[in-house]
């Protein structure tokens, strides 16, 4: 019997995150924004299924909108795959099998869940073994958002949220997603904050003098205590959200009225992140929120970064 030198598969699951704390800085020339964040994983996940091929291909399967995934180099997976093939002079090629279910285009990093699945899916199909360190450089060329995907739990981004270092967090926080099935282009976000800034509009923080994670968001995710944390929760890309898409302030009502802490627009958006005290009271709001016609999941973080199911 010959036996295989490398796998016939490779399944790898990468967590959506949710940002309890995104303050935006200046736009940098490089067109990015500095960025302080506070980015937890959370239990909806991507699911990427690496299999050897001559050439590079992709397939999508799951509860989204097919036509709003790109197939081609435009897809980060394929690029993950590409980096890594050059990066390490690989000569083959992968067919990937996403599985998504992280809403596309929703503020919570599903494309980089995907990016970071296939780095470590490919780099176990193809036995390039490549060490932690140089995962995560790779994952940083990709895109702001992929180091995180790829590390996982919770942890501090800053500068265009790439540079990451873990946080302590205690327990399990619950969160209630409001989903929609329209995506916002997060580019067109960060525009609409620089003109809101440039307007000078009281809605918009001006860009802040230092870039900071503010104390009590550390302390309260420390003491896991989701009182503390739902206090002080702030994303400065909610005012332009909010103005792209008014109908994500009715649904932050219509979280808090049904006994949400507080309520969020993860990211970019549209994702609304309600925090609940209690998985009890989690599925209470999830409950309330779907009868009033809101697509509403029940997920937990912090959770685990890309890993290895089954190879
Ligand atoms: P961002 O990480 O830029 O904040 P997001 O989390 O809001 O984005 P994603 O689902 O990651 O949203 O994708 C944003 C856009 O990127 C999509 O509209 C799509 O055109 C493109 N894209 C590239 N690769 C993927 C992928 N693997 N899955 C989904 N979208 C992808």
């Amino acid at each position: 019997m010959t036996l295989l030198p490398f796998p016939d598969a490779v399944h790898v699951r990468a967590p959506g995150k949710i940002n309890v704390y995104l303050g935006v800085g200046d736009r940098h020339d490089d067109g990015y924004h500095a960025l302080a964040t506070v980015f937890q994983a959370v239990s909806l996940y991507e699911d990427v299924i690496a299999r050897p091929s001559d050439d590079f291909s992709i397939v999508v399967k799951g509860a989204v909108d097919p036509a709003s995934v790109p197939l081609d180099d435009r897809n980060l997976a394929m690029r993950a795959a590409k980096l890594l093939a050059t990066a390490t002079g690989h000569d083959g090629g992968v067919a990937l099998e996403l599985r998504k279910s992280v809403p596309v285009a929703g503020g919570m990093g599903g494309g980089s869940a995907d990016a970071a699945a296939a780095l470590l899916a490919c780099d176990a199909l193809w036995g390039t073994g490549l060490s932690s360190a140089r995962l995560h450089e790779l994952a940083t060329r990709l895109g702001a958002d992929v180091p995180f995907a790829l590390h996982g739990g919770t942890a501090v981004g800053t500068g265009r949220g790439d540079q990451l270092n873990p946080a302590l967090a205690r327990g399990r926080f619950d969160w209630v997603l409001v989903t929609s099935d329209e995506g916002l282009s997060t580019p067109v976000i960060y525009q609409r904050l620089d003109e809101q800034r440039a307007r000078g509009e009281a809605l918009a923080d001006d860009p802040p003098l230092s870039l900071d994670v503010p104390i009590p968001v550390l302390q309260a995710l420390r003491a896991g205590d989701p009182h503390s944390l739902a206090a002080c929760m702030h994303n400065d890309l909610e005012s332009p959200a909010l103005e792209e898409r008014p109908v994500l302030e009715e649904i932050i009502r219509e979280g808090l009225g049904a006994g949400a802490l507080s309520g969020i627009v993860s990211g970019s958006g549209p994702t609304v992140a309600f925090l609940c005290d209690t998985p009890e009271s989690a599925r209470y709001v999830q409950d309330q929120l779907e009868a009033q016609g809101r697509e509403a999941l029940h997920v937990h973080g912090p959770v685990s970064g890309a890993r290895i199911l089954s190879a």
